[in-house]
């Protein structure tokens, strides 16, 4: 090389000599140019999912469709075809992780086996670690400790398949404390050797999961801030020389509806944040928990690019990250990063082995899942996004209030609408539509076994409870039985929103006492409903499901509520 070119390499400077390294990753891709010295460098591929929920069948209604990279919305999900994209994406370089919530808030399948078949299924289809989700903790540490190191269920004992063998992958979890001891609830990190170089993964949850996750679950835990728990980490990895460092993290931003899976922007929130934040040493941000399709780049605090992805949830979508990790630094080459996201079409020929390993699970449920409870003369749908009153969530709410009406003397009910976890659908996939819903779907609506419970509020606290569904971190409306008819006027500043709140037509005064319905997760504070907590006198009554159950059978055929319990001004 003679002085001149060294003076232009210099002049281009990292950009070039980061895609010259990369492009000797992509050699065996395109057989182009051979290096002419041993690569510097090495290839590393992940493949990442997260927010799956147990999810092995197809999931049906909204939850089973997405906007793809043509602005097209397809069908997407199920573990057949989820293991035949991720056979078609893998190579020799290749890791599956995932951002957390892979099993809790399941369909039935999977539920009414601890969430086994699933976390059983990923350890088959090669998943290294996880985040934990804060929908891990559903039922409690002590079970979750129980998924990954073995044992059967304490009271449901061992399911049909046998002994749990317990999982080869861990839930990580680097801001999730034992209270008191201030020890690692669970392991902070994994690393990976692949191409002779060590890959760190660092695992990272909500540091909100304690609002967002019944107390029972969570108890004796504690949830520190997401980015000092994560640089903690990755300074100790560093020291040990592990510099490739990825962060799984289960906590994600909103987008745009409609927008490619591959586009970035989104509503800067908590995932952003702590994308932004985390230590330069940090190449890689995974996310999860918002259920969104993202792939963004957002500057480290060093003012280096740094890719912040997310691929959806229930299983629609992969996300491919390739980069190269220099053999000599130990360090991912950041401008070698290239992520994509894949949606988990059904066009492909489903996983042979999968599809009979769901099937096994499907034969093993069926007598419960397939037993008719009730029927609906159309689609009863949700509002995934919380912002309004949905049919599906009106119609649960007047199921919780007959269900506590006797017992707790209930007035009204309200009904948190992240709890509404699918659309009732008048056709099940695959079948032609008679409108019966089944156990199985009703479950997968309201998969969370809460006790309904109701306390005493005052017409005073109703109206701060209905105040506290708009904050400035984002709306949240409670779906309302109809019983309970009110003016939410979005024109009028936060806090000052709620009026003319009726009971049966009736106007309601600051001083009556209330009999309010709810499930134990509001009743206890969750989703920042704190007024709830001020609550007297209270009752617990059936599970929820119960209730939901019990309802669609006493009034079937049942059609789609209106949705017009709450007046909206706009
Ligand atoms: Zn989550």
């Amino acid at each position: 090389m003679t002085p001149a070119s060294l003076t232009r390499l210099a002049v281009a400077g990292v950009a070039a000599l980061g895609i010259a390294a990369f492009s000797v990753g992509t050699a065996s891709a395109a057989p182009a140019a051979k290096p002419h010295k041993p690569a510097t460098s090495v290839p590393v591929r992940l493949l990442t999912i997260n927010d799956l929920h147990g999810n092995l069948e197809p999931p049906t209604g909204s939850g089973g469709r997405i906007v793809d990279e043509t602005g097209q919305t397809v069908d997407a999900g199920g573990a057949a075809y989820l293991a035949t994209h991720l056979k078609q994406l893998s190579d020799k370089n290749t890791l599956l992780v995932a951002a957390g919530d892979l099993i809790g808030a399941s369909p039935l399948l999977s539920a009414a086996y601890h969430d086994e078949p699933t976390v059983a299924l990923l350890d088959k289809l090669g998943l290294k670690t996880s985040a934990v989700g804060n929908h891990e903790f559903d039922e409690g540490i002590t079970e979750l400790r129980r998924i990954m190191n073995g044992g059967c269920h304490p009271v449901d004992g061992c399911s049909p398949a046998g002994r749990w063998k317990g999982t080869s992958f861990d839930f990580l979890g680097a801001n999730v404390l034992e209270e008191g001891s201030g020890k690692y609830a669970l392991p902070p990190f994994y690393i990976k050797k692949i191409n002779g170089v060590k890959v760190g993964f660092i695992g990272l949850v909500t540091q909100t999961t304690p609002s967002i996750v019944t107390a029972a679950g969570i108890k004796g835990l504690q949830f520190t801030e997401e980015v000092a728990a994560a640089n903690k980490v990755s300074k100790l990895l560093a020291k040990e020389g592990v510099k490739a460092q990825v962060v799984l993290v289960h906590e994600g931003d909103n987008i745009t509806p409609g927008q490619s899976p591959d586009a970035c922007p989104v509503v800067p929130g908590a995932g952003s944040r702590i994308a932004a934040n985390l230590d330069p040493q940090i190449d890689l941000v995974i996310s999860g928990h918002s259920h969104q399709a993202y792939i963004c780049k957002i500057k480290d605090p060093a003012g280096q690019d740094r890719y912040y992805t997310q691929g959806s949830s229930f299983g629609r979508v992969i996300t491919q990250i390739d980069f190269q990790v220099d053999r000599k630094t130990h360090d991912v080459i950041r401008s070698s990063v290239v992520a994509d996201n894949h949606v988990v079409t059904r066009t492909v020929t489903p996983d042979p082995e999968t599809a009979a390993y769901v099937q096994t699970w499907k034969d093993r449920v069926s007598t419960v899942a397939n037993k008719p409870i009730g029927t609906i003369t159309a689609n009863i749908g949700r509002d995934a996004s919380g912002v309004g009153e949905s049919p599906l969530g009106d119609l649960i709410a007047d199921a919780q209030l007959e269900a506590t009406k006797t017992g707790g003397n209930a007035e009204i009910a309200l009904m948190n609408p992240g709890g509404v976890r699918a659309d009732l659908t008048y056709a099940q996939s695959g079948s032609e539509g008679d409108g019966v819903v089944t156990y199985g779907e009703a479950f997968t609506v309201q998969p969370f076994n809460n006790l309904m419970q109701v306390v005493t509020l005052t017409g005073a606290q109703l109206k701060a409870l209905l105040e506290q569904q708009w904050t400035a971190s984002g709306t949240k409306v409670l779906l309302p039985s109809a019983s309970l008819t009110y003016t939410a006027d979005l024109t009028k500043p936060i806090g000052s929103r709620v009026s003319d709140i009726k009971i049966n037509g009736t106007a309601v005064t600051d001083a009556q006492q209330i009999r309010v319905a709810a499930n134990n997760f509001l009743v206890g504070g969750g989703d920042g409903f704190t007024v709830f907590t001020q609550g007297t006198n209270l009752w617990s009554g059936p599970l929820d499901i119960d209730a939901f159950v019990a309802y669609l059978g006493a009034h079937s055929p049942i059609a789609p509520p209106a949705a017009n319990r709450i007046t909206f001004v706009k």
